[in-house]
């Protein structure tokens, strides 16, 4: 398995040439951030960046979701930014994000395991389901917090 935590991603908004300031912005606090942030801690963050209203946060992270620079996780209603988004240079999305999500120290590690990816396409080719976005959480304590 290969796991990573978002502490190294600061230069992400330097892989991306085409973000808006605002894009940037909210793309630069994600990456900074040690711990998956709510549109509104990245609005209190970025006040002083001229961010006023909510809308403003939320259109830049709809681009930023659109462009794979960052994964919404759904069961914390928090925002991270992609662990490896230099898949995008390459122009392809990468596939399934799963994450492991801390609920006692809040850490969220991305990883990839191939063998997830092709038993959600066994299923769905089977059911010919087509899946748009498939994120995959897994809740529970981190290596640390779980011996401590
Ligand atoms: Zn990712
Ligand atoms: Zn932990």
């Amino acid at each position: 398995m290969t796991g990573h935590t978002h502490s190294g991603t600061a230069s992400a908004a330097a892989r991306a040439p085409k973000l808006t300031r605002n894009q940037s912005l909210v793309l630069d606090s994600l990456a900074k951030a040690e711990f998956p942030l709510s549109a509104y801690t990245i609005l209190d963050q970025l006040r002083e960046e001229g961010f006023r209203a909510p809308l403003q946060v939320y259109r830049a992270l709809d681009k930023l979701l659109e462009y794979g620079l960052i994964h919404r996780l759904e069961s914390l209603n928090a925002f991270i930014a992609c662990a490896h988004p230099h898949h995008q240079e390459h122009g392809h999305l990468h596939g399934i994000a799963a994450f492991a999500i801390c609920d006692k120290c809040g850490l969220a590690s991305e990883f990839t395991e191939p063998e997830i990816e092709d038993c959600v396409q066994h299923w769905t080719q089977k059911n010919h389901f087509h899946p748009t976005k498939t994120t995959l959480e897994i809740r529970g304590l981190c290596a640390s917090c779980a011996h401590n």
